[in-house]
């Protein structure tokens, strides 16, 4: 009787995480036997054999006993035919791995033995994960594997240019928001490059490797199909669609362009579902009437006061207070201009250093929990925001993007300006 393990990868619904892949070939009637039951055990168990005759092996002919040790919620799917074959090539001695080879495999064989290339988001995710093997796309790979020394994969993230974006405020509005990773609703005339900007703002949004892998890894194991910008909500989407994307993206962000559009049912979820989820910003844009010209110094605003009132019931008070920064975006007239993200960059790291979190995600029961605002600041944001008719959950909100303007200025303590500032960037989109 011979035993071999082989380390492995499983997606869960909170990422990817570690299982090991177990062969034990014992003399006897042939028999091959898969411990895990799953939707996919039947044809895993015909996979591996085709994929070691395909490859040019033998396949045992006693009894093989074939078990992933899956972590918890874990599900077995095609990656896990990589290791499990070459767990059975071990057990029967038709391979040797090099001594002290401690690797990782993961990737979707094909009947030939070769690999098919891996989702390059998985990759991208286990970029953090010692010596991850297989994957590479390699033709006839098992066939190749006479002596198991794999040459380990590199997964480096490709360094996202920075986004292009209007200079002036629209930029240095971009430049607080993704500094924080605050939640943000943006009004403004139509055609202004609102869902523009929300969009290279996801893309740039800050995530640490842990956050990255956990986030790849749900969005593989839901298998959401047809995702292209996985942080981007369709407008029809339901409130449970929003509970499962705002779980999906957890330490990142959901955007929804237009949410006056989205249905009342998500706009009636909303508030609650910002609060359940406080690691996962919301993005949203809107037009600040129906025809989207109130306030516009360019064009005449047409609706009339009924129209404008049912559009202000599309966003309540209660769903405005839940966003950290509430901005007029405005209209620029020089070509765009890339931001720079080095004092971006510069700020998550004093964030992490400080809270080990970002400071949208801070949890503050009250004003006092707010790291650097200090006894006189708290009693001029109280002061500012009574006479502003802020709630305390606003006038909360105004103290954290407060305290990621300090940080932007590299200060410990939250000053005047900062406040003056964050308190300006809580502009009703109903004022016009
Ligand atoms: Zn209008």
């Amino acid at each position: 009787m011979s035993i071999a393990r082989v380390q492995s990868l499983c997606l869960t619904p909170d990422g990817i995480r570690p299982c090991t892949a177990r062969a034990q070939i014992q003399g006897g009637l042939p028999l091959t036997r898969l411990l895990n039951r799953g939707r996919n055990a039947a044809s895993l168990r015909e996979r591996i054999r085709s994929v070691i005759k395909g490859a040019g092996y033998r396949y045992p002919s006693g009894r093989v006993t074939l078990d992933i040790e899956l972590a918890r919620g874990g599900r077995l799917d095609d990656g896990h035919a990589l290791p499990l074959a070459l767990a059975v090539l071990l057990a029967s001695d038709q391979i040797t791995t090099a001594a002290g080879a401690q690797h990782t495999w993961f990737g979707e064989l094909n009947l030939d033995g070769s690999l098919l290339p891996l989702d390059p988001d998985l990759v991208l995710a286990c970029g953090n994960l010692q010596n991850l093997a297989g994957g590479t796309g390699a033709p006839h790979f098992l066939a190749s594997l006479r002596q198991l020394d794999p040459t380990p994969m590199t997964a480096t993230a490709p360094a996202p240019s920075a986004p292009s974006l209007m200079p002036g405020w629209p930029t240095e509005l971009a430049t607080w928001v993704l500094s924080g990773g605050h939640s943000t609703l943006v009004y403004g005339e139509p055609g202004v490059g609102k869902s523009g900007w929300s969009h290279g703002l996801c893309a740039h949004w800050p995530e640490s490797p842990r956050v990255r892998a956990r986030r790849a890894g749900k969005r593989l194991f839901a298998s959401t199909p047809g995702v292209s910008d996985p942080w981007r909500l369709p407008v029809g989407a339901n409130a449970r669609q929003l509970a499962h994307w705002q779980h999906l993206q957890r330490g990142h962000v959901v955007a929804l362009d237009d949410l006056p559009l989205h249905s009342q049912g998500l706009r009636d979820a909303l508030p609650e579902r910002m609060d359940l989820e406080p690691q996962t910003a919301t993005l949203a844009t809107a037009n600040p009437c129906p025809c989207g010209w109130l306030g516009s110094p360019r064009k005449a605003c047409r609706c009339n006061p009924a129209t404008r009132r049912r559009w202000q019931r599309q966003l309540p008070p209660p769903l405005i207070d839940r966003f950290d920064l509430v901005a007029r975006y405005e209209y620029g007239e020089a070509g765009p201009r890339p931001i720079d993200m080095r004092p971006i960059r510069t700020s998550w790291v004093r964030q992490q250093q400080r809270q080990g979190c970002l400071n949208a995600q801070l949890t503050c029961a009250g004003l006092n929990d707010v790291p650097g605002l200090g006894q006189s600041m708290t009693r001029a944001l109280r002061l500012h925001g009574n006479r502003l008719g802020l709630s305390g959950r606003a006038q909360l909100k105004c103290a954290l993007v407060a305290r990621t303007l300090a940080d932007l200025a590299g200060r410990d303590a939250i000053c005047e300006d900062d406040l003056q500032t964050a308190i300006g960037l809580r502009a009703s989109p109903h004022e016009g």
